[in-house]
């Protein structure tokens, strides 16, 4: 048995200031009663909570999408930077959250674009597995354009798999074949990698005598980035972008 404002504060409702604001604003029921008492004790696996006739799914778990802004970290803490768990609302800061809503990759402080936030460590750990080899797909800048009479070459290296000399403390590799879509610019390009190595897609280009100038996340599997939120901005995936991430095949 638990404690009717601790499970509202674990599932995301707030603190449990908040969550007694909610029992005297909205209508909250427990097995089709009204409950306006924060101590009210039931039992989280049989008992049912409704909150303005919507059921509370109390094992379900939550999926974020959020257009990652420049400048913010993806790290729990950091002493220096912003972190993205700033960006999200309180509710996702409980102590619930703060152990088990964690992020499915990472991305550099100045990449934009699709960060997922999960409580799904199953499906964390299917996407982030190196056998799954789930594609990632970036939009990159480069500082300059290649031309159209060195593409060739390009796409046939990254298809053979390039190799990436060390960096800081991190090993050489080489890359598993990639993929590059051109665009109208010559210093604008995609490209679709399907492992997530420390500073990856930099790296790449930079063995290839590039250097990227800006980096954007726009897919992960078959999962695209909603391009109508703004950098920093984030929403639930809704059920069938949670089943395009599980469709992924192993
Ligand atoms: N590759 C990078 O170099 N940085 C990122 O943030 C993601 C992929």
């Amino acid at each position: 048995m638990e404690r009717l404002d601790k499970i509202l504060s674990h599932a995301g409702f707030g603190t449990r200031r908040d969550v007694r604001r909610l029992l005297h604003t909205d209508e909250v029921l427990v097995n089709g009663t009204p409950v306006t008492d924060p101590s009210f004790h039931l039992d989280e696996k049989n008992d049912t909570i409704t909150i303005n006739g919507e059921p509370l799914l109390l094992e379900e778990n939550v999926y974020l999408m959020m257009n990652k802004g420049a400048g913010f970290v993806c790290a729990n803490k950091d002493g220096l930077h912003e972190t993205v768990f700033s960006l999200l609302e309180d509710g996702y800061r409980t102590p619930y959250f703060e152990s088990h809503l964690h992020l499915v990759g990472r991305l550099d402080i100045d990449t934009e674009g699709l960060l997922l936030f999960t409580t799904d460590g199953d499906l964390t750990h299917r996407l982030t597995s190196p056998k799954t080899r789930c594609e990632k797909k970036y939009f990159v800048r480069l500082a300059e354009g290649i031309e159209e009479r060195e593409r060739g070459a390009i796409e046939a290296a990254l298809k053979k798999g390039v190799h990436v000399p060390p960096e800081g403390q991190e090993s050489e590799f080489t890359a598993l074949p990639a993929k590059i879509d051109w665009t109208q610019k010559a210093d604008e390009l995609y490209l679709t990698i399907s492992e997530g190595k420390y500073h990856q897609v930099k790296r790449m280009f930079a063995a290839l005598g590039g250097e990227v100038v800006f980096l954007k996340r726009v897919q992960i599997g078959a999962l695209r980035l909603d391009e109508s939120l703004s950098p920093c901005e984030y929403r639930k995936l809704g059920a069938d972008e949670v089943a395009l991430l599980n469709n992924l095949s192993e």
